[in-house]
């Protein structure tokens, strides 16, 4: 058994989709970020390495060169053959829009580039920029936003400086999927002042705006950070292996079946980790998570609310008229839940 026979994974759903593994690899395309420069806010967030955010101290290689020795890499674990150009460090939005369709376009002219996936803050993705993502999704790739909302209470958001709330988020989440732009949505386990509850109701929230994909990981303390001075004073605890496998368990119980997730856990570089060091170990993470849930007999989705039924307390006249449409033609609802461009049709109605 695999962690994909427990978990929906992006991976297994490109390749059940795609009929072939398809990888991301993750670019440095030299962007900085709002929450540092003033436009948005100073200091940047209290968990983000300082050192590494410096643009004078990082040169990046060129999207080819990177392309080049992503698929390198990745050739000698997989035998992908295709992939989809990550744009993951710092605020891959944060430009003038003809910078950012030159830019997207430079890494998705490449043969075997098939997709796009677009990592940025909430409050960082204008209409305009949505359109251009909708627009390369009509040209045929697989597109992907991913939002870091971390946490969706907004005292939290403040404690670590993020320099936006849950309002950003909900905004451009909904415009992005009424555009038929696919969701990826980060959210991070251990924030300080946070505990299961609080994981669980960011989850809850997440699902109700509407969402195709998550990422989950573990608040890490790097080097050079604030956080790394307020867990030094003993104002900070890093989550324990154990705590982070059964929360991340319960939130991967939680999520309908439907939703993919990109990740389940994260890692930093052992050259600036300096706690927990359990996270440096991604796969011990990962064989955790596929135990634990082996153990108790569960899945994802198997705590899921149902959201026909959930919607169906809300606005129980509309809803019907859905559960007896989806009840005509149940094979057609499957093939839609199994589609995230198609699936906001029923969030729609
Ligand atoms: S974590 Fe992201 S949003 Fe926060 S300061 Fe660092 S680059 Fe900016």
């Amino acid at each position: 058994m695999a962690l994909s026979d427990y978990i929906h994974t992006f991976g297994q759903y490109l390749l059940e989709r795609h009929g072939e593994r398809i990888h991301k690899i993750a670019l440095d395309a030299g962007f900085t970020c709002p929450n540092r420069d003033g436009a948005k806010g100073v200091g940047g967030c209290t968990f983000c390495n300082n050192n590494s955010f410096n643009p004078n101290g990082r040169e990046p290689q060129t999207l080819e060169a990177q392309c080049d020795s992503g698929r390198r890499a990745i050739a000698k674990r997989t035998r992908a053959k295709k992939f989809i150009a990550y744009f993951q460090a710092y605020t891959n939005t944060y430009a003038d829009v003809v910078e950012l369709d030159a830019l997207y376009r430079q890494a998705t002219a490449q043969h075997d580039i098939v997709g796009l996936s677009v990592g940025t803050r909430p409050d960082c993705v204008s209409g305009e920029v949505l359109d251009l993502l909708a627009g390369y999704r009509e040209e045929g790739l697989i597109v992907w936003l991913e939002l870091g909302l971390q946490s969706a209470f907004d005292e939290t958001l403040a404690k670590v400086n993020r320099g936006h709330g849950l309002k950003e988020y909900r905004e451009v989440a909904i415009a992005a999927r009424q555009r038929g732009i696919p969701l990826c949505t980060h959210l991070i386990l251990g924030l300080p002042g946070e505990d299961a509850s609080h994981y669980h109701a960011s989850l809850d929230t997440v699902l109700d705006i509407g969402v195709d994909g998550l990422k989950l990981h573990p608040l890490h303390v790097v080097k050079r950070t604030v956080l790394a001075n307020q867990w030094r004073r003993g104002e900070y605890r890093p989550m324990l292996y154990e705590e982070y496998i059964r929360d991340a368990c319960d939130l991967i119980e939680r999520t309908p079946q439907h939703i993919m997730f990109h990740r389940v856990t994260g890692t930093a570089s052992k050259d600036i980790l300096l706690a927990p060091e359990w996270c440096s170990q991604k796969w011990n993470v990962l064989n955790g998570i596929e135990h634990e849930l082996v153990r108790r007999g569960s899945r994802q989705g198997c705590k899921a609310k149902e959201s026909l039924a959930a919607k169906l307390g809300e606005h129980s006249s509309a809803v019907e008229g859905i559960v007896r449409i989806v009840g005509q033609n149940t094979a057609k609802c499957q093939t839609l839940f199994q589609n995230p461009a198609e699936e906001k049709i029923l969030d729609a109605a």
